[in-house]
Formats: C-alpha cells, sequence, structure tokens
C-alpha cells in the first residue's frame, strides 16, 4: 500500500489554504465536518448552473438527467457499502434522520416492554429518538457501560440481550473516544437473541471500509458531510426484509403508488421512505465524494491517520497536565482531552487564535460526558488531508498555551 500524497490531496481542498489571524488554518474538526475537495464543489456549482430539474417528475431531458444521476448514486452507494440491494439504500438528510427513521417506524412494530440497548457512549442523535419512541409506545432502554479506556463492556451486553431486546443501537466510532466498537461480534451476539441493529456509522464511513453484508448489519447510517460531501444528504442502509415491514417515517410526495381519500397505496422500497422532492443535487454531489474516496484509498486513509494519531498522541502525552480522554486500542484518530483543569472553551479560542481548529464542548455526548466525569473536552480529529507538520505546529501551541492555562 503506497502512502497517501498529502502535498496532492490539499491541493484539492480550497478551504485548507484560508488563513485564521495570519496563520495557515489547520482543521482538526473533522469529526464535527471534512472538508470538500473540488469534484464535490463543482458537481454541486453544476447541479444548479444548468442542469437542474426534479427527480422522478418529469420526461424531458432534464429531469430524466437528475433521475439518472441520483439513480446511479444510489447504486453506487450500495456497491461501496457491500449491499447486494439499492433498493436498501435510502437518502435522508443525514444520520440524525436516518436513525429518526428508523426508531419511529421500526420502533412502530415495537410493543410495550419491549426494550432498546444502547451504549453510554452514543451521540445524542442515537439516543433521544430512542428515548421519544420509547416514550410513546412504553419501551425500556438499557445502556451497556464501559471501563476507563473507552472500551464497551460486552460481558454487560451480552446479558442484556433478552427475548425482548428488539434492538441494539450502537455506534461503530465514538465520535469522542475514537472506540472503534466491535460490531460485527456485536451484531452475532445481537442477532442470536433475535434482535436486530442499528450501527451509527457517522464517525467510521471515512475512516475504515464499511461492508454490511460482512458486519451483518441491519441498519447502517452515515452523513455525507462527514465523508468529503455536501451537507444536508445522508444514507440509511436497511436490510429489505425489515424496510419492507416498516411502515412509511413520512408522507408527501414521491412515496406513493396511487393516493385517493379512500386510503394510499405506497410505492416500493427504497422510495417508501424518500418523501418529498430530496437534495438531488447533494446527492448526486455525493457521488463525487465516494468516488473521490474510492480513488484515494479509504484503507492508505486509514493508514494515514492511524501513523498521525499515534505521533500526536505520544508527544501530547509528554505535555504537563495533560489529560487525554479515550485510550482503546485500535481507536480511530480522534483525541479528546483537557490541560489541567482549564474549561476546554478556553483552550479551544488559545488554538484558534493559532489558526487551530479543534471542537470544543460535550459533542453531542452529555451522558458520556458524564461518565468521564468532565463537562466538555477538547477534541482534535484527522482526515486525509492533516499532515505531520500540522501535528507538529498543534504540538507546539499546546506547548506554548499549556503553562497559560494550568
Ligand atoms: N452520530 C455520531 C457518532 C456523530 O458523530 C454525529 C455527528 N457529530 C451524528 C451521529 C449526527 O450526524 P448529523 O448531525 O450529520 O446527522
Amino acid at each position: 500500500m503506497t502512502a497517501l500524497d498529502t502535498a496532492d490531496i490539499r491541493r484539492q481542498f480550497p478551504a485548507l489554504s484560508r488563513k485564521i489571524y495570519g496563520h495557515e488554518l489547520i482543521y482538526l474538526d473533522n469529526t464535527a465536518t471534512t472538508q470538500t475537495p473540488s469534484p464535490v464543489i463543482d458537481a454541486i456549482r453544476d447541479g444548479y448552473l444548468d442542469s437542474k430539474a426534479n427527480v422522478h417528475r418529469g420526461v424531458h431531458t432534464l429531469s430524466q438527467e437528475a433521475t439518472a444521476r441520483q439513480e446511479a448514486t444510489r447504486e453506487l452507494v450500495a456497491r461501496y457499502l457491500g449491499a447486494d440491494d439499492s433498493a436498501e439504500v435510502i437518502f435522508t438528510r443525514g444520520t440524525t434522520e436516518s436513525i429518526n427513521l428508523v426508531a419511529s417506524s421500526y420502533g412502530a412494530l415495537m410493543n410495550e416492554g419491549d426494550e432498546i440497548v444502547l451504549t453510554v457512549m452514543e451521540h445524542h442523535s442515537n439516543i433521544v429518538p430512542w428515548q421519544l419512541i420509547a416514550e410513546r409506545r412504553g419501551l425500556k432502554i438499557r445502556v451497556v457501560g464501559m471501563d476507563d479506556r473507552g472500551v464497551l463492556d460486552l460481558d454487560a451486553f451480552r446479558s442484556m440481550l433478552n427475548e425482548r431486546t428488539r434492538i441494539v443501537a450502537v455506534t461503530h466510532v465514538s465520535n469522542v473516544l475514537g472506540t472503534v466498537n466491535p460490531v460485527a461480534e456485536m451484531i452475532a451476539e445481537a442477532h442470536k437473541a433475535g434482535a436486530a441493529v442499528l450501527v451509527d456509522g457517522a464517525q467510521a464511513i471515512a475512516h475504515t471500509k464499511v461492508d454490511v453484508k460482512a458486519l451483518d448489519a441491519d441498519f447502517y447510517a452515515f452523513s455525507s458531510h462527514k465523508m468529503y460531501g455536501p451537507c444536508g444528504i445522508g444514507v440509511l442502509y436497511g436490510r429489505r426484509e425489515l424496510l419492507e415491514k416498516m411502515p412509511p417515517y413520512q408522507g408527501g410526495g414521491e412515496m406513493i403508488k396511487t393516493v385517493s381519500f379512500g386510503g394510499t397505496v405506497f410505492a416500493d422500497l427504497p422510495f417508501k421512505f424518500e418523501a418529498g422532492t430530496p437534495d438531488f443535487v447533494g446527492i448526486a454531489a455525493l457521488a463525487k465524494a465516494v468516488e473521490w474516496l474510492e480513488a484515494t484509498g479509504v484503507e492508505r486513509i486509514a493508514a494515514h491517520e492511524e501513523q498521525l494519531l499515534e505521533y500526536t498522541t505520544e508527544r501530547m502525552a509528554e505535555i504537563e497536565g495533560m489529560r487525554i480522554f479515550g485510550t482503546a486500542p485500535g481507536k480511530s484518530a480522534i483525541i479528546s482531552f483537557l490541560i489541567g483543569n482549564a474549561h476546554s472553551y478556553d483552550t479551544g479560542l488559545l488554538l484558534d487564535k493559532l489558526g487551530i481548529a479543534v471542537r470544543t464542548g460535550h459533542h453531542c455526548a452529555q451522558p458520556l460526558m458524564e461518565r468521564l466525569g468532565v463537562s466538555g473536552t477538547v477534541r482534535a480529529s484527522m482526515a486525509a488531508y492533516n499532515t505531520f507538520e500540522e501535528a507538529d505546529a498543534f504540538i507546539g501551541a499546546l506547548r506554548r498555551i499549556a503553562p497559560m492555562l494550568a
């Protein structure tokens, strides 16, 4: 496997040439959203420039072209995920909507007393939708804990599974700790107990090869904007036999075969779950992001990020007062930390003055913050375009600001 040519990659990301307070931007907030390469930006521009038309609606040329682009993207995403049926790929607005769709629609098939298993490291978008449906249908939520490294307690997980467990919803990669959860193993265990599994792939999709068939996942959710694609587009992969049984999530145009005041016949998959006009421009641009990832090689990106992670973590640990949260073996390139008792915002603001973009706060994971005993952390996260020079500059900045914050 050849190493990534980061100089070549960086040239494809216009935003990386920005200056912040006179410094070269060092963008380490990739967990929140990645920057966008030129082919994706061009596809968005072209989509509005001369080929805008609604999909699945018209006989005219522009509409036919728009429909073809959207359906080709569906095929591409299905192939990228290892799904053998593109009707199992549903376009949504993002991970959040994908999870809400499953919680609401699969949840409608659950009965009072049925159980949902979550983990302590879930993002709010993989907690709150389940709380909403649990409240409505009288369901019980159980939560798998973790150890101090950020490794899930699999014994506790196994002991929670029982004949009432209907679904396990677990993040593939923690957006705070970087832990890569053993989702294939968890799916196998859940299936033995007769439960379905939703994997929140928001933090995995751009950093590891995902194969929904190899994982045997029932649902896999992710957002385009975290994988070098446009904002406002997400994907829900769902196993056909489950999607067939689930009622529609929203009603409207596109999701019907026939409508009369006597009743409505719903469209077949995937359209049953795609009410209304989608962001067809964004969906077509997502294809460019998938092609970009395929051409760059997600395994090569992962290997590069792993080296950056190791290099950066080792040097950070040498800094007086540094507290790093999340030390699971094989973790992804997400580093949550605090300097002594300094507030995460203060650290983030000082880093920003030096041109370094990191995330601060609770990262939409308040139950995890409570488990860690902090109100928030600073989070630095890497992507394909980050370099060792940037890692050195980040370490240098931390060394400079640490004494000010101590
Ligand atoms: N799950 C995880 C693990 C995430 O990191 C995020 C985004 N921070 C989400 C879900 C929600 O993604 P979105 O806001 O794009 O719907």
